[in-house]
């Protein structure tokens, strides 16, 4: 008779010896910013459930849902569309309305869409945790997702669809309301966006509609209120560099002390304390983020994934959409630094296109930067370049 010994694993991020059955599979850069399409070096079946849940709400969460990572989806999204089949784009969001007071209990939010459509989003207020993410609390169920008001401004059918599509797809736990116009729906069903009617709608709420409503007519910019935390990435780098660094050197990264320096930086809580820690990087609002190598290295929508040896160090570079740098240290250990290959010292990039659902790479930096050039080309980013359009060739705004 032997003993059933049940079969257990450390956990990469939270460092727990815990039985297989506990742990799943984890996207290392997170599925909204196009993880799912990366190959396999960027996925881990290493890390545990609640790592994945925790860190996917707290830390990815952190960076993707603060106003910072929203306003990255934007950039350039467009430069993806299609004048036959029109997709739903990315919202820009402004803030809180504060111009006029909120309905009891409520927060009003503005959003806005192809064209300029306004969207106006009145939600309960959820609590403090929650404040420096747009739309507040991710888990919000339907009853809590509250209602959302859209205002089209363009009368171009392309842009109209546009602004609707984008709208359905962003708010789709929330009571839709159409203020200008009436959306058709199939025989026997309800339109899936409904209509404005004022006299059904609770005044406190037509008052901040009111309001987004004048102030658009009279070409005024209403006064929002934006929670802009100053390190939105400051937990989010630490994770990508203990789960690289393990994917590069395996278990002997993690003892040591800079693998635990980014443990201790990515369960760290307190934004106080986490500042004392000794990480090394570039945050997403350093003034080193802007210029530094962004420009060079930019793609349009794309997040742009650099690992490179510099001498000792082997680091991440991440290039946003909008062409800011952000940078981490993945290992200053010599022992395992010179045990790469030498390839490392050339740089790797992965580029992900998340209004495409796609993703390129593993690239050597030369052959990414000699194809921007224009030196040489890469096969896999001139399909990606043959996806681009040219903005000017869509409708005007009407
Ligand atoms: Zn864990």
């Amino acid at each position: 008779m032997t003993d059933h010994v049940p079969l257990t694993k450390r956990c990469i991020y939270c460092g727990q010896d815990k039985p297989e059955s506990e742990f799943s599979f984890e996207h290392i850069w997170p599925d909204s910013l196009g993880g799912d399409h990366l190959p396999a070096f960027w996925q881990t079946d290493e890390v545990c459930a609640r790592c994945n849940n925790v860190c996917g709400l707290f830390v990815d969460g952190a960076f993707i849902r603060s106003f910072a990572g929203m306003a990255e989806r934007v950039a350039d999204a467009d430069r993806y569309q299609s004048l036959t089949n029109p997709r739903a784009s990315p919202l820009a969001y402004t803030g809180r309305i504060t111009a006029v007071p909120a309905p009891a209990g409520c927060v009003a939010e503005m959003w806005v869409g192809a064209c300029g459509a306004n969207m106006i989003h009145i939600r309960p207020r959820h609590d403090e945790t929650w404040s420096g993410y747009v739309s507040g609390d991710p888990k919000a169920k339907k009853a809590a997702a509250g209602r959302v008001y859209i205002a089209l401004t363009s009368k171009e059918m392309f842009w109209v669809n546009v602004a609707l599509k984008s709208f359905l797809a962003h708010f789709k736990r929330s009571e839709r309301f159409l203020i200008n116009g009436a959306v058709q729906a199939a025989p026997g069903q309800r339109p899936i966006i409904a209509t404005l009617d004022r006299n059904e709608t609770a005044p406190e709420e037509l008052v901040v509609i009111d309001a987004v409503l004048a102030a658009g007519r009279s070409g005024e910019v209403l006064k929002n209120e934006l929670i802009v935390r100053t390190n939105p990435a400051d937990r989010f780098l630490p994770k990508l560099g203990i789960a690289l660094g393990y994917q590069l050197f395996g278990a002997p990264y993690l003892d040591t002390q800079y693998a635990q320096t980014l443990r201790r930086a990515l369960w760290e809580r307190d934004d106080a304390v986490r500042e004392t820690l000794p990480v090394v990087g570039v945050g997403y609002f350093s003034s080193e983020s802007r210029g530094l190598f962004g420009d060079i290295l930019k793609w349009p929508a794309g997040w742009v994934l650099l690992i490179k040896r510099q001498k000792e160090k082997l680091m991440l570079s991440v290039v946003t959409p909008s062409g800011r740098g952000m940078q981490g240290l993945i290992c200053n250990d010599p022992s395992l630094v010179a045990g790469l290959s030498p390839d490392h010292d050339e740089g790797t990039v992965w580029i992900t296109v998340p209004p495409l659902s796609q993703a390129v790479g593993p690239i050597g930096l030369p052959d990414y930067l000699a194809h921007k050039l224009g030196n040489a080309t890469s096969p896999h980013l001139t399909a990606l370049e043959g996806q681009l359009i040219d903005p000017a060739t869509l409708p005007a705004c009407q």
